[in-house]
């Protein structure tokens, strides 16, 4: 069943498009994060399903019902800010009970509901603590607890971990998703980080300039980008510009042959193609003579060696490949050493090369 539905949902601030012509659905249970660089029109899509920003066109649909023009308080969604904005006079307990409150629910549910939510967050023991006195983990999750305290249908995060340190950061990523699919509720997370997404995503949606670049399961997405902008969003890749040779393959800029898997692809919108192949993908290879297609010469000009895995840049004639191996994979590498880098046919993809707008 799809929950929330979004038909050509636009928002201009004066003549400027923050959001352009927007349709997506969202189904029911799922994690959904928008994904996009600063200023793509993630924060604005998702203020507009909150009812914090009016829609200059199209229509919002929650689980059957037009809520374009609902307000925000009549929505019955949880919500949490980038700023968590919890009340600091408050103790934790009085911040997770606030909605209920709101609700004029009982002082008996309320209490009961809170020590529920306690629980659910591992903070049972922090009941009466001010919230000045937690630590930032802590307050985010208080801040998720007010948020689903009254059982909202939709709970809307906006950037809800981009205070915390890494650690934490990736910690809280794993606990809050874990409480997502416990308690089944349909959630939207906005997010810059694509590690981040890829972490918690059920289906990521990729925004370009108010548009959707392209929706679907984070590995779907970091398998099959449907173009440069995707791709080079979505993981570390490397791009590589390729014209089609005339003979069912393409060619390097150098003139080096490369078998695809893709060979007769043609991008819709513009005519420039570019080829991509992960850096996992790339096999690293003693230096050796070679005229066959899909093996590039090449000296190795950086290494980052964190223990479990290793990468590597290599220069070619006139581009640089960076391969992910692991340091058993590979012994001896390293720098300014000659080596021969094979690109399999089966994880080279022609894509789109990046729009110009
Ligand atoms: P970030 O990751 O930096 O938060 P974002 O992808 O969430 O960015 P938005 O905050 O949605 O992007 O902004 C999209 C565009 O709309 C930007 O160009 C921004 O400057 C513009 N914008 C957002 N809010 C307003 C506003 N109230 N008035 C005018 N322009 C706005």
């Amino acid at each position: 069943m799809t929950h929330l539905t979004l038909q050509a949902v636009t928002k201009r601030f004066n003549t400027a498009y923050a959001v352009d012509h927007v349709d997506l659905s969202v189904p029911d249970g799922k994690l959904v994060c928008f994904l996009g660089p600063s200023g793509c029109g993630k924060t604005t899509l998702l203020r507009m399903i909150a009812g914090l920003e009016t829609p200059s066109s199209g229509s919002v649909t929650f689980a059957g019902r037009d809520i374009t023009h609902l307000p925000a308080n009549q929505r019955d969604f949880g919500m949490v800010f980038q700023s968590l904005a919890l009340f600091p006079h408050m103790s934790v307990a009085e911040n997770i009970a606030y909605p209920l409150r709101l609700r004029k629910t009982g002082k008996a549910a309320q209490g009961h509901r809170v020590a529920e939510l306690l629980d659910l967050i591992q903070l049972p023991h922090m009941a009466n603590r001010p919230v000045t006195q937690l630590s930032g983990g802590q307050r985010q999750r208080v801040a998720i607890a007010r948020a689903i305290a009254s059982s909202p249908k939709l709970l809307l995060l906006d950037e809800p971990l981009s205070a915390l340190d890494a650690k934490l950061r990736e910690a809280m990523q794993v606990e809050i998703r874990l409480l997502q699919q416990r308690l089944g509720i349909t959630t939207i997370m906005v997010t810059h980080d694509q590690r981040e997404a890829m972490t918690m995503a059920d289906e990521i949606v990729v925004m370009e300039k108010g548009r959707i670049a392209q929706v679907g399961r984070p590995l779907d997405i970091y398998r099959d980008p449907v173009s440069e902008f995707v791709a080079d969003f979505i993981g570390l890749g490397n791009i590589l510009p390729v014209t089609h040779d005339g003979r069912g393959g393409v060619s390097l800029p150098g003139g080096q042959q490369i078998v695809v898997v893709n060979p007769s692809y043609v991008p819709e919108s513009t005519g420039d193609i570019r080829l991509l192949i992960r850096p996992e993908d790339v096999c690293v290879k003693p230096a050796s003579t070679t005229s066959d297609p899909n093996h590039l010469a090449g000296t190795v000009t950086f290494i980052r060696d964190v223990g479990a895995t290793l990468e590597a840049t290599i220069e070619c004639a006139g581009f640089s490949l960076t391969a992910a191996t692991t340091p058993r994979e590979t012994p001896g590498l390293a720098l300014g050493m000659p080596v021969l880098a094979e690109l399999p046919a089966h994880a080279c993809k022609l894509i789109a090369a990046r729009l110009v707008h």
